[in-house]
């Protein structure tokens, strides 16, 4: 059949001169004399220019007509062929480009139809199978995305959002890597920290591992300095932060970075547990990071391990084989003797609450460390939390952003990716970030700038207001799942320290508590206060000073620190505290009774009821039990009520009235309706 192209245009409502730039432009043949096309080619213009109801209406009508001309006009396709520029897709499935589609939240019909390699029209002629009119410029939600196109064989995947700012500014590590889909889910390497007391052996095990299990060792070994390396054993690799010391854990924790699977706690045989080692336990505990003990030097003739051991148990450290929990492993980090066994133990550990990650996403990482390479500029090393990092994927990471230019691994080599639980040295920064600032691959490089420039401006106001007071200690508390307080208690002597010890163990309470994360005897410090912004914690101070620059730091870090003379105060504001993380009581008050008489009205859920109160009152708003045989059926609502004509706020026993309800169950006449309202009760310890 041949259509006149001015009739054609008028249903497309637009004009002869387009179509004919169109038919040129995709090499369709048409007649120039008279003007006119076939009716497929037509039909190929429709899927161009957006299809109008009734094409749609004609092609429910003639499914299989329209499947036949489908094949033609792939025919006349393959012979325009040439000069076109593939914007019209055939649907047979060879033509299909993908059989997998990441899409964000939306995409357009005609966009989708790109992507995929699915004819436009077939696309509509689908989605109206799913009782969907769409024209080719409609945006799908995914749901139907991926109900259309699972037809053709192609899985639909969402692309993950990019992270709000805030989240990237609080390092929400959870919150940005979000849910992933359970089978994209692969097993990722253990992240390491090791931690312990000045002396202990932490650089020498650092060293002593790198040097025996460094992946497939290389000629020329290490030249670029990378903060963290990988190590194999039995086939598997894990990843050590070369940054010794409860310092620099701390300091990452304290910007909210959650990098450490597990923390090896060095300590010497010889020496035993000193007053670092038990703040590396109350660092690794209060993180909720699980430790395994390396007792070290055991080649020394002073080695007691035994000793160890003993003191640990103090610290809520058994021995297994003193029938507890935590892992021992007698090692000579120069000798290297037990080594490989501390190395099983850590796959052990690791397998236990298996470590995954999604490999085939955008990559969130962690930075480590950074520095300025000569020739490369700003340098970080990082380690991928999530995803695989690429070349030239655009970042964002704290208030720097770039594109991946070049990536070294721990033996200086180029490499072009990045997968989950392993490190790099990134560089193409366009500054030094900080350790723990999160990097996040975002869809271009506009959107790593404006992120970068947005948490910059976010940071510098953050930085301006200072100090955080106890009600945001409280709100912060109230929004985590766990309501815990938790504390650093300072104190002039060990005495005060036991009776405060004791007040606050009497402020039990089942749903919050107030947790000791560290105590100590003398003026507050800097390591009290990186302590307290790493675990959300306040300072107490009793009798205890607060030097101005630990002040000011503290303001800096937004740590409180609350400082006192008399143990009642303290408790009283730690009661404060405490009430005010209780949920509020909930208390019902039953206000009445009523019969339904008539139902005037019913739209979906709502109805307009005629009723008789016979107990109490109905107050407008109050929340409704519907009873039907002496038994309740559903639940409801007063949205309105009204005696006669005018509105009301309760109506007494005796009286008809009128509401309108809305509810689980529709009502009937003779339901009884029981009204109720409920009251809110702050509660105190
Ligand atoms: P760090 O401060 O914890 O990093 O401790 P280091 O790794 O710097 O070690 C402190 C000292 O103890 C160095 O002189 C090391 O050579 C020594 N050392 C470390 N591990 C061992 C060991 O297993 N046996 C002996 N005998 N010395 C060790």
């Amino acid at each position: 059949m041949v259509i006149k192209l001015s009739k054609l245009a008028e249903t497309l409502n637009s004009s002869v001169e387009e179509l004919v730039t169109l038919l040129k432009e995709h090499g369709f043949e048409f007649d120039e004399k008279t003007l006119s096309v076939e009716d497929d080619i037509a039909e190929l213009l429709e899927d161009e220019l957006g299809t109008t109801k009734s094409d749609i209406e004609k092609f429910v009508d003639n499914v299989e007509e329209n499947l036949e001309r489908e094949t033609k006009k792939t025919q006349r396709k393959q012979v325009a062929g040439q000069k076109k520029v593939n914007k019209f897709k055939s649907q047979d499935s060879d033509s299909l480009k993908v059989d997998t589609l990441v899409i964000g939240e939306t995409i357009s019909v005609k966009e989708l139809s790109e992507k995929t390699g699915i004819n436009a029209a077939k696309l509509i002629g689908e989605l109206m199978k799913n009782g969907i009119l769409a024209n080719i410029n409609q945006q799908l939600d995914f749901e139907t995305v991926s109900l259309v196109c699972s037809d053709f064989g192609i899985a639909i995947k969402k692309q993950e959002k990019s992270s709000s700012t805030s989240d990237l500014i609080s390092q929400n590590l959870k919150a940005i890597i979000g849910e992933d889909d359970k089978e994209d889910l692969k097993v990722r390497p253990p992240i390491i920290t090791i931690m312990g007391h000045v002396d202990h052996g932490k650089t020498k095990l650092l060293d002593t591992i790198r040097k025996t299990n460094v992946v497939a060792k290389e000629s020329g070994g290490i030249t670029q300095h990378i903060a963290a390396y990988q190590v194999e054993k039995n086939g598997r690799l894990i990843t050590f932060l070369d940054t010794p010391g409860h310092e620099a854990f701390t300091e990452m924790r304290s910007r909210g970075a959650r990098l450490t699977d597990i923390a090896i706690l060095v300590v010497s045989a010889v020496e035993g547990v000193k007053p670092t080692t038990i703040e590396a336990i109350n660092h690794a505990q209060d993180a909720g990071v699980p430790i395994i003990v390396a007792i070290n030097k055991m080649d020394l003739p002073g080695a007691n391990p035994d000793k160890v051991k003993t003191e640990l148990v103090e610290y809520g450290l058994q021995a297994e084989d003193w029938g507890g929990k935590t892992i021992m492993c007698p090692i000579s980090a120069l000798s290297g003797e037990g080594i490989d066994h501390l190395l099983e133990m850590i796959l052990l550990v690791a397998d236990i609450d298996p470590l995954l990650a999604n490999p085939s996403r955008r990559a969130i990482a962690t930075v480590v460390e950074t520095h300025v390479e000569q020739g490369l500029g700003p340098v970080a090393t990082i380690v991928v939390n999530t995803g695989t990092l690429k070349l030239q994927d655009n970042f964002v990471v704290g208030d720097a952003y770039g594109k991946v230019k070049t990536m070294l691994n721990d033996k200086d080599k180029q490499i072009s990716s990045v997968s989950p639980g392993c490190p790099c040295v990134l560089a193409g920064l366009s500054k030094t970030p900080h350790a723990g600032d999160i990097l996040q691959v975002v869809g271009s490089d506009k959107e790593a700038r404006d992120m970068a420039v947005q948490i910059e401006a976010i940071r510098k106001s953050e930085r301006l207001s200072g100090q955080s007071t106890l009600t945001e200690i409280v709100s912060k508390i109230r929004s985590g799942d766990l309501k815990v307080v938790k504390v650093i208690v300072k104190t002039d002597t060990k005495g005060s320290f036991d009776a405060i010890k004791q007040s606050i163990e009497k402020l039990k309470h089942e749903e919050v508590m107030i947790k000791i994360i560290h105590h100590g005897i003398g003026n507050i410090s800097q390591t009290d206060v990186t302590m307290a912004a790493a675990g959300g914690a306040v300072i107490l101070g009793f009798h205890v000073s607060v030097p101005p620059e630990i002040k000011k730091l503290s303001e800096n870090r937004g740590v409180e620190i609350k400082n006192y003379k008399i143990i009642y105060e303290m408790i009283n504001d730690l009661t404060n505290i405490m009430s005010g993380l209780l949920e509020p009581e909930e208390i019902i008050n039953e206000l009445g009774k009523a019969e339904i008489r008539e139902v005037f009205f019913t739209k979906k859920a709502e109805q307009i009821i005629g009723l008789k109160i016979t107990n109490g009152m109905l107050k407008n708003k109050s929340k409704l039990r519907v009873i039907r045989g002496g038994e309740q059926v559903g639940e409801g609502q007063i949205l309105s009520l009204q005696k006669g004509q005018k509105p009301e706020d309760t109506v007494k026993s005796g009286n008809e009235a009128g509401i309108k309800y809305k509810g689980s169950v529709l009502l009937e006449a003779n339901d009884i309706i029981e009204a109720y309202e409920i009251e809110l009760r702050e509660r105190t310890l």
